[in-house]
């Protein structure tokens, strides 16, 4: 593949950017967590406040000092640099990307970092995506403490690798298109696919791809029609070009991937930047050179289906997951592949009440920036924003995100969201429904949630409580209490402690995950 330099890009001015760190700070002692000693569990620190709303999160500024120590640089970008970061108490260790608040310049910087954070909340919770474990500002940095890919980056095991299999080309970009599924079906165009955005969770031969950087990422509604231009040279779509597009343009930059892992070019190629355009727009791909001769009819398919000039006779993200060449069983199941929101509704109509409830106290409970993408679909598809979804507006609004979606199904789903049981699912129901996967492994979320029940601080959740509370939002049959009681209370005392507790919230929950930036603008 060319040389990355070899075009020149505003991305490879910034990754060789001379930032200084941040002045070394003076240790200061943790403070002590305020947690009663109920389980052997870890609670979660309390954060250290400092006074004052930060201007990027517009939340109450927070040390992640107080939290994590701060390691060895990992990488760096335009505004931040990652560091290897080790929590205080848990020695675990993540990547934390610090972003310099003297760098946010003027009100878009402000605004970027911020929908950045926005979309990585929003996207936590897939196995492909790198998890987003919290994000804190303080009056030098806004820092984004993430899930550590010790594996390095996707674009160097390509340039070692030269090129790859057809089945190990299959498995990578399997991966990549799930997460454009994912992203599209969660209202938000990536804007910036290419092997640098994605690293390897390790050095291992079969590790998982992360994508890592969603600082081009937008909200979008179905229909909608963008206009900047936005992404990079290589990799970026005709329409993006003529400032007229929508997700399609994800599909194209992930079929630019795959030409380039199956023969080790990009397909578009020139001596700078308005070259590559040039043969982008042209669109000819040349698919007689070594090794393409050699390459499966069918791997060929797929990737001139992705590299359609024309937006609308593109392969879709579900199209591609379903290509005779990219399924992972190799043979024909016609298996509709689920929404993301579909997926969340699904598995909150199977919980019980008490999680049901947890999950409401915890929606309650989130920040702006962690529901702000929620927020975006909620209003999607309540179309008379009255601020409640009826059965219509979901039977219509759910297969606008992507997928085919039966009306027996629509009423499942508004039976079980539906949590107080008045015929409508209001936006805070909607929430409920639907956060669970990327926010559970919050502990502090859940420790909320469990004091909310546990009335008198006594660490149990007794009987009464549990009564009381379900009472509230019309659950209380003492039939339901018993069931609970008996499901959750594994050391069987008649009271749920809050390990008990932890253990319930995360019982079926799916693996987690979130992000990071990268601008590169081409104007
Ligand atoms: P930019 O996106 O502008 O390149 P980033 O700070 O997002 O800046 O990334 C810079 C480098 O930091 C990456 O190329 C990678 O090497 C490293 N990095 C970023 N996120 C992680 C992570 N979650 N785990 C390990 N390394 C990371």
């Amino acid at each position: 593949m060319g040389n990355r330099s070899g075009v020149p890009i505003k991305d490879d001015h910034r990754r060789q950017s001379h930032e200084q760190p941040p002045p070394p700070r003076p240790e200061e002692k943790p403070s002590p967590p305020k947690w009663p000693k109920r389980s052997s569990q870890h609670p979660p620190m309390i954060p250290r406040p400092l006074s004052g709303i930060g201007r990027v999160l517009g939340r109450p500024m927070e040390d992640v000092r107080s939290t994590y120590i701060f390691g060895r640089e990992l990488g760096r970008g335009q505004f931040g640099i990652t560091y290897l970061v080790t929590h205080k108490e848990t020695k675990e260790q993540f990547a934390c990307k610090s972003i310099a608040a003297r760098k946010l310049l003027n009100r878009d910087d402000v605004e970027d970092v911020r929908r950045e954070v926005q979309i990585m909340h929003h996207l936590t919770g897939h196995r492909n995506i790198v998890e987003l474990k919290g994000a804190f500002e303080d009056r030098h940095s806004v820092n984004l403490v993430m899930e550590l890919c010790a594996g390095g980056e996707l674009f160097d095991r390509i340039i070692t690798k030269g090129h790859y299999s057809e089945q190990a080309a299959a498995a990578v970009c399997r991966q990549m298109v799930t997460v454009v599924h994912y992203c599209h079906s969660m209202g938000v165009i990536h804007r910036d696919l290419k092997p640098e955005n994605f690293l390897l969770l390790s050095s291992a031969e079969d590790s998982p791809l992360k994508a890592t950087d969603f600082g081009l990422s937008v909200f979008f509604q179905p229909g909608q029609v963008l206009k900047d231009l936005v992404g990079s040279a290589y990799y970026v779509a005709p329409e993006v070009l003529k400032r007229n597009y929508g997700p399609e343009a994800d599909i194209w930059s992930a079929g630019v991937i795959l030409y380039i892992l199956l023969s080790g070019v990009p397909p578009f190629w020139g001596e700078n930047e308005q070259g590559i355009f040039d043969a982008v727009l042209r669109g000819h791909m040349d698919f007689s050179s070594d090794p393409w001769p050699s390459i499966s009819s069918s791997a060929k398919d797929l990737v001139k289906k992705m590299l359609r000039s024309d937006p609308k006779e593109r392969i879709s993200a579900v199209e591609v997951l379903n290509h005779p060449w990219m399924r992972e069983d190799g043979d024909a199941s016609d298996k509709p592949i689920d929404i993301a929101v579909l997926t969340r509704m699904k598995q909150f109509r199977a919980m019980n009440k008490l999680k049901k409830v947890a999950l409401k106290v915890i929606a309650e409970n989130l920040s702006e920036e962690e529901i702000v993408g929620l927020k975006e679909m909620f209003k999607s598809i309540d179309t008379d924003n009255s601020g409640t979804l009826t059965f219509e507006e979901l039977k219509a609004g759910l297969p606008k995100l992507g997928t085919k979606i039966s009306e027996s199904e629509v009423r499942q789903l508004m039976e079980a969201a539906d949590v107080d049981g008045n015929g409508t699912i209001d936006y805070i129901e909607f929430i409920t429904a639907t956060m669970h996967m990327n926010r559970l492994e919050k502990e502090n979320h859940l420790f909320t949630a469990f004091e909310y029940f546990d009335e008198d601080k006594s660490g149990y959740i007794t009987m009464e409580e549990l009564e009381q509370a379900l009472m509230k939002y019309n659950m209380g049959d003492e039939k339901t209490i018993k069931e609970i009681i008996a499901e959750v209370d594994t050391d069987n005392d008649g009271r749920i402690n809050y390990e008990e507790f932890v253990a319930m919230m995360r019982k079926g929950n799916p693996e987690l995950v979130t992000n990071r930036r990268r601008k590169n603008f081409l104007t």
